[in-house]
């Protein structure tokens, strides 16, 4: 996608901070941190959101919760942390590129919505 911006982020025309890549998956710290640790999680494919996740595929999103847990040992989350993706306007979707916020470091707000 030409003008998506964690795709430029994926072919490295905008620079990040890297924690994790494979061949299916990016994550790197938020520019705009909203805890000690918080980490973006992202397909290298584009998919918009949540929304558009279907059988097709699905499994990239598999294979990103099976590098959550390894983030977030490697960043020594020990005592827990939070897994966010917003969809759509309602959602608080700001960039239109799936992605799952890890959010950690300290006791989080309670509060959901
Ligand atoms: P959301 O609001 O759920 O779509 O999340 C988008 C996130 O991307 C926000 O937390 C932003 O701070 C973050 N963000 C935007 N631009 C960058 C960037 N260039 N590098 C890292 N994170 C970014």
């Amino acid at each position: 996608m030409e003008n998506c911006l964690f795709c430029k982020i994926v072919k490295g025309d905008i620079p990040s901070t890297k924690v994790y890549e494979d061949e299916l998956v990016l994550a790197f710290r938020d520019i705009a941190p909203m805890a000690p640790t918080h980490i973006l999680v992202i397909p290298k494919n584009h998919i918009g959101s949540v929304a558009e996740v279907n059988a097709e595929n699905a499994s990239v999103v598999a294979h990103i919760f099976t590098v959550i847990p390894k983030i977030a040992e490697a960043e020594g989350l020990v005592h827990g942390y939070r897994v966010v993706s917003n969809c759509g306007s309602d959602g608080g979707q700001t960039v239109h590129h799936l992605h799952f916020h890890i959010l950690g470091g300290k006791k989080l707000s309670t509060e959901m919505a």
